[in-house]
């Protein structure tokens, strides 16, 4: 073989080098885009959670204790809760929601002043309605099926919570005029016409949750003690549960016991 022909035959071997390369770089990115799970997973989208949650100004996570299993001693360690990881279990993030947000961490702050709340130390009265009562177990720790969850329509948009081995409890509600009465009136309207079988226009509901997210927008974005007003109740006396099927709370029953070394570095 000439050099002529060398010469050839090397930059034919390049040139299918570089096709097979080529080739085995759009195999590798379908089957990429088939099995997502081999590699990096792509971001879902999360559109149940807005930009301008995200973004709000005085919107904080909650540094929570719990327990550590069924036989539950408490946690060693907090962990942190936050607004976006209640709404992904209630569902959908509304007015209702993020008013018992801010309402109960206020509300845990006064009563554990250290900034840790201990989830296995709370009680709480909710009205029952699904956004109040989801906010009121899932924050607090408190459920109705342990009897320390009490749902009473009385205590209106707002709650009372008491931690449990100190009696300490305070109410907690939006001050005066936070909430739009006009809101207020379209969101009753709403219900009562429903209510009556009658329709409503979805033009209503809109106007209604554009309302609801430009109030949530503005509260997460207004120091909470100018929204929510905070009282000390002396020597309450949580309401008696009694004719609900009620158990006491089963993991918690170590929750002050000693640890072995098997569990020191939890
Ligand atoms: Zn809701």
């Amino acid at each position: 073989m000439n050099a002529g022909t060398h010469a050839r035959l090397r930059r034919r071997r390049a040139k299918w080098s570089s096709v097979l390369r080529l080739a085995l770089l759009i195999a590798l990115s379908s089957l990429a885009v088939m099995h997502p799970a081999s590699g990096a997973q792509p971001q879902q989208k999360e559109a149940f959670y807005p930009a301008w949650a995200e973004q709000a100004r005085f919107l904080q996570p909650l540094q929570v204790l719990d327990t550590d299993s069924a036989l539950g001693r408490r946690n060693l360690h907090p962990k942190q809760i936050t607004l976006k990881d209640m709404a992904r279990m209630h569902g959908h993030l509304c007015d209702g929601l993020v008013t018992a947000w801010v309402e109960l961490s206020e509300a845990l702050h006064a009563l554990f002043p250290n900034g840790v709340v201990d989830r296995t130390d709370v009680r709480v009265v909710s009205k029952n309605a699904p956004c109040w009562s989801d906010a009121g177990a899932w924050m607090t720790g408190a459920r109705v099926n342990q009897g320390t969850l009490m749902l009473d329509n009385a205590v209106g948009d707002g709650f009372i919570v008491q931690r449990i081995s100190t009696g300490a409890a305070v109410r907690v509600s939006l001050r005066p005029g936070v909430y739009p009465p006009q809101l207020a009136a379209l969101e009753q309207s709403i219900r009562a016409r429903r209510a009556r079988g009658e329709a409503v226009a979805p033009a209503e509901i809109d106007r209604f949750e554009r309302g609801a997210d430009d109030y949530s927008r503005k509260l997460l974005n207004t120091p909470p003690k100018q929204a929510i007003a905070v009282e000390t109740l002396a020597a309450f006396q949580f309401p008696d549960h009694s004719l609900n099927p009620l158990a006491p709370r089963s993991d918690i029953i170590n929750r002050d016991a000693p640890r072995g070394t098997a569990s020191e570095t939890k």
